[in-house]
């Protein structure tokens, strides 16, 4: 059969193109197939009367030039390893809490600077707080030390199992501990236990103790080693540069392609059928969708249906992009902030705010004398599935919820609501429809008390069919898909017989 690449990558989100890049560097063959026209799904951006909107994802990890990040900073190794060049600006505060009660908390890139917030207004909890957030260090100290790939290629395993075998003995242990019992280990504190549950929920929408100490131990430490730094022009030049560098190495990206269904031989993976009924083969594809568009809809066989019950599904997001007059964000605001009201409802629909105005970091984002803001809360596809979305209800009630949030979300910064002068209101069902994702969640979460090993890796039930991206391990947040990226081409590369090398 004639191949149309070695490698299908459906889906040009950061999981689906970190695999591609690595592949088509090593000298694999690779054809990626977008829906949209541009790249990077949940970490695109696009342009708005002016403004550069982050479609989702605007705190990275991973862009610092450190040597000791094996497993860690993945984005300037693999840029480095594509020849291809992302300036960043370091973000001083990676998010601002602003809890019930006037309990106020800057994350500083200065770890001991954060510390001593939380230890002033806990001097109960001192040795508490230095012993939990210890324990997240010495998980950030294993995964600076060991390289990244794939935990389903034993020569991986073993090679590294047999360099570093205590500090592999000790992740192995690690993984079975959730980060909020660890620090009920340490703090007894409630109030201070609620704000670790918040450290959680803001990426993991999840509390701390349903949240792997491992997944702790890198968005929580790294913070103060690699640090946040945030790409100039944008979440979408991660994406855009990942393209470059396929394209530098032979490969290509196409926009427009809708990939309708994913094709099966004898129960293994053969190619790709679009919706415009174009057909593509390889010897293996990979599936950057979710694992429920995966396999309840691209794979048609019900023999591989994957049941409601595997995983929990996160919410999805009601999102508000907003141009405002830059006179209403004061000197020195920090750039990402999260807001809760009442600590009775943080992790119910809506119960927390989520803000972040990158254009105070990169001015390129909003004309001048403007800024660019993006406001989000959890929500559910099903609340408003009643509406079409051409509805005049569905925009009424789309108009109603967003002047609410706007409102709430005036605590950080008065007189928002006037200063708006450009708004595009996004519900779950705008998230489900651009990015493809099953009732636009942000992904399959484990369930409380599940070892973080037992999310999916990136082979899968049908044979040359594999995974990438936030239904993988480690799971949702973009250096985490970059990881199962990276695991992903690692597996196939090595499967092809020219395994890639370390980054
Ligand atoms: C509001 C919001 C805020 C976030 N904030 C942060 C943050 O600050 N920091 C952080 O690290 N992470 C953040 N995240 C999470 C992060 O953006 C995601 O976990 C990550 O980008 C997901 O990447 P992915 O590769 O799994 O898939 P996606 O981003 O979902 O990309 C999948 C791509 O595949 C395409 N596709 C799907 N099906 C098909 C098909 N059948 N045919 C063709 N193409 C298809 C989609 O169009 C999409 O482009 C945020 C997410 C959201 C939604």
């Amino acid at each position: 059969m004639a191949y149309s690449a070695d490698v299908l990558i459906v889906g040009a989100g950061i999981g689906g193109l970190t695999a591609a890049a690595l592949l088509q560097e090593r000298g694999f063959s690779t054809l990626t197939l977008e829906k949209n026209s541009y790249p990077g799904g949940s970490c695109a951006s696009f342009r708005h009367k002016g403004y550069t909107f982050d479609a989702g994802a605007s705190v990275f990890y991973g862009f610092s030039d450190s040597q000791e990040s094996g497993t860690l900073n993945l984005h300037t190794r693999i840029f480095d390893r594509l020849g291809v060049n992302v300036p960043t600006i370091p973000d001083p505060v990676q998010i601002h809490f602003h809890m019930p009660e006037g309990f106020d908390v800057p994350v500083f890139y200065e770890r001991d600077k954060y510390l001593g917030v939380l230890i002033k207004r806990f001097p109960h909890e001192e040795s508490g707080i230095r012993a939990f957030y210890g324990e997240l260090e010495s998980v950030y100290e294993i995964l600076s030390a060991l390289p990244a790939g794939s935990l389903e290629d034993l020569a991986h395993v073993m090679q590294v199992g047999t360099r570093h075998l205590g500090k592999t003995m000790s992740l192995a242990w690690k993984t079975f501990l959730s980060m909020g019992e660890t620090a009920r280990k340490y703090i007894s504190d409630e109030e201070l236990l609620k704000f670790i549950d918040m450290e959680a929920y803001s990426w993991a929408v999840q509390d701390a103790v349903s949240t792997p100490l491992v997944n702790a131990g890198i968005c929580l430490a790294d913070r103060h080693h690699g640090g946040i730094n945030y790409p100039v022009g944008g979440s979408g030049a991660i994406p855009e540069a990942l393209c470059e560098g396929i394209r530098k190495f032979g490969g290509a990206v196409e926009f427009g392609c809708d990939v309708e269904e994913i094709l099966l031989e004898n129960g293994a993976a053969q190619g790709v059928r679009l919706s415009d009924g174009q057909v593509f083969t390889a010897k293996a594809v990979i599936s950057n969708a979710t694992v429920w568009d995966t396999f309840n809809r691209l794979v048609k066989s019900p023999r591989f249906q994957v049941s409601e019950k595997r995983f929990l599904r996160a919410p999805s997001w009601f999102q508000l992009y907003l141009g405002v007059d830059a006179s209403v964000i004061p000197d020195g605001f920090h750039v990402h902030h999260i807001l809760v009201d009442d600590w009775a409802h943080y992790n119910e629909p809506g119960g927390t705010i989520y803000f972040s105005a990158p254009s105070v970091l990169d001015p390129s984002l909003a004309p001048k004398g403007k800024h660019v803001v993006h406001v989000f809360v959890t929500d559910e596809a099903d609340r408003w599935s009643e509406h079409a979305r051409e509805d005049k209800q569905y925009k009424q009630a789309k108009e109603y919820y967003g002047a609410s949030v706007i409102k709430r979300t005036e605590k950080i910064l008065p007189g928002l609501s006037d200063a708006v002068e450009v708004k595009l209101l996004a519900t779950p069902l705008t998230h489900e429809k651009y990015l493809n994702r099953y009732k636009g969640s942000y992904g399959p979460l484990l369930h409380p008390g599940q070892n973080v090993l037992l999310k999916p890796q990136n082979r899968t039930a049908v044979k040359d069919l594999y995974a990438a991206g936030d239904s993988t391990f480690p799971g949702q947040g973009v250096i985490a898909v970059t990881y199962s990226g990276v695991s992903c081409a690692s597996y196939i590369a090595r499967k092809m017989g020219n395994p890639l090398d370390y980054l």
